[in-house]
């Protein structure tokens, strides 16, 4: 890969994905010769690591696999769609709030469980609440737009999951 500065750099990553880098120069530096070493120690580093895309792609992916695991049908994660930049904020996002909710959910359903087992609620409502659980899992993340989780970066997965069962 070239390694131009006024052009930016191309980096092919471990995924097989280019990516360009526009802005890479290390800060810090007084010695120029330090500070190209440090670039292309990044390059290096960049090169040997999956791209953005593919890196925030597997974590949501290893959580939804945790949902299925315990019957739950969910989607597969859609592509995002936005402009370039949305989409790449979303991506990190979206990995991040899936985190939050997947955890939630289990606390719900744990919460569930031992009112089932003390006897506070009907084995009934006890599969009534989960499938209004599993609706809103399903709902969130069913999510395409980039834009929808740049708004909910600062929502609580509490509040998502809430907000979806009212919806
Ligand atoms: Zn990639």
């Amino acid at each position: 890969m070239g390694r131009n500065a006024y052009s930016g750099f191309k980096v092919k990553h471990a995924c097989g994905h280019i990516a360009f880098y526009e802005r890479l120069l290390p800060q810090g530096f007084t010695d120029d010769q330090a500070r190209l070493a440090a670039r292309e120690g990044k390059l290096t580093w960049l090169e040997q690591r999956d791209c953005q895309s593919c890196h925030y792609k597997d974590q949501p992916e290893v959580r939804l696999d945790e949902l299925r695991r315990r019957g739950l049908s969910v989607p597969d994660l859609p592509r995002l769609t936005g402009t370039e930049k949305q989409m790449s904020w979303a991506r990190k996002i979206r990995a991040g709030k899936l985190d939050e909710v997947v955890s939630r959910y289990s606390y719900l359903c744990h919460q569930l469980e031992s009112q089932r087992q003390r006897g506070t609620i009907s084995a009934q409502v006890l599969d009534q609440r989960r499938c209004v659980y599993n609706r809103a899992v399903t709902q969130i993340v069913a999510h395409a737009d980039a834009g929808w989780w740049i708004e909910q970066r600062g929502m609580a997965a509490a509040d998502m999951l809430r907000h979806a069962v009212s919806v």
